[in-house]
């Protein structure tokens, strides 16, 4: 997602550095102390946008604690405003590139991960960009618990197919695929991407799992 960049972001993220992490790697192995709460259970979305799924999933989900994830500082600007207009005790941003998760999480720190509309990264040289390539499936196969599941949406045909054939050549299975999310009756909380693109064509979205070794 490209916003106009907005000046002093930075700034602006750190006042308020207690919601939008800043340091992740401090926070390595201890995600779940930083909400003082007793809720076990610890999901991570990645490249978060303008915030809507986590901060919406958080509200629905008191017992859940969330981390969103964003690269650009001028996009989680606009989910750090979001979530102060409604503030979620167990949710988290942090402005980090997902590239180094292992820098981030410990082993099995993560249960479920979620990836919305992720950047398609269309030409085939840029393919290891896709947050479905093996080196990413490679981190996330280590932070995500035994039984946790990775849940991802796109409208993008071409990344969608990519990721499938990710997942099985890498000790991955299918437990639940949609190929018209929208034309189904299933629980599901929008982002903002998908709400403005859900019209022109079909959601595709995949629960996706490790096999055990
Ligand atoms: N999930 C949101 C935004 C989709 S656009 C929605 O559905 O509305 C994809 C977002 O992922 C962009 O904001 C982009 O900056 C972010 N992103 C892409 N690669 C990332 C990475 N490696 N680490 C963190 N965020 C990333």
């Amino acid at each position: 997602m490209r916003l106009r960049k907005v000046k002093d972001a930075l700034i602006k993220l750190e006042a308020h550095s207690d919601i939008c992490i800043l340091n992740p790697k401090d926070h390595k192995g201890k995600w779940n102390e930083l909400f003082q709460n007793d809720n076990k259970v610890l999901n991570l979305e990645i490249g978060c946008g303008k915030g809507r799924f986590s901060v919406n999933m958080a509200k629905l989900n008191p017992d859940i604690n969330f981390i969103a994830f964003e690269k650009f500082d001028s996009v989680i600007l606009r989910a750090l405003e979001l979530y102060l207009e409604d503030p979620q005790p167990n949710l988290r941003l942090v402005l980090a590139d997902a590239e180094n998760l292992l820098e981030y999480f410990s082993e099995d720190e993560i249960s479920n991960l979620y990836l919305n509309f992720s950047d398609p990264w269309p030409k085939a040289r840029h393919a290891k960009r896709r947050l479905t390539s093996k080196s990413f499936l490679d981190q996330y196969k280590v932070i995500i618990k035994e039984d946790g599941a990775i849940y991802q949406k796109t409208d993008n045909r071409h990344l969608f197919e990519y990721s499938l054939v990710s997942y099985s050549q890498n000790g991955m299975f299918l437990d639940e695929i949609s190929l018209d999310l929208h034309k189904e009756d299933r629980f599901n909380v929008e982002t903002e991407f998908e709400e403005k693109w859900k019209d022109k064509g079909p959601i595709y979205f995949a629960k996706v799992k490790f096999k055990n070794d």
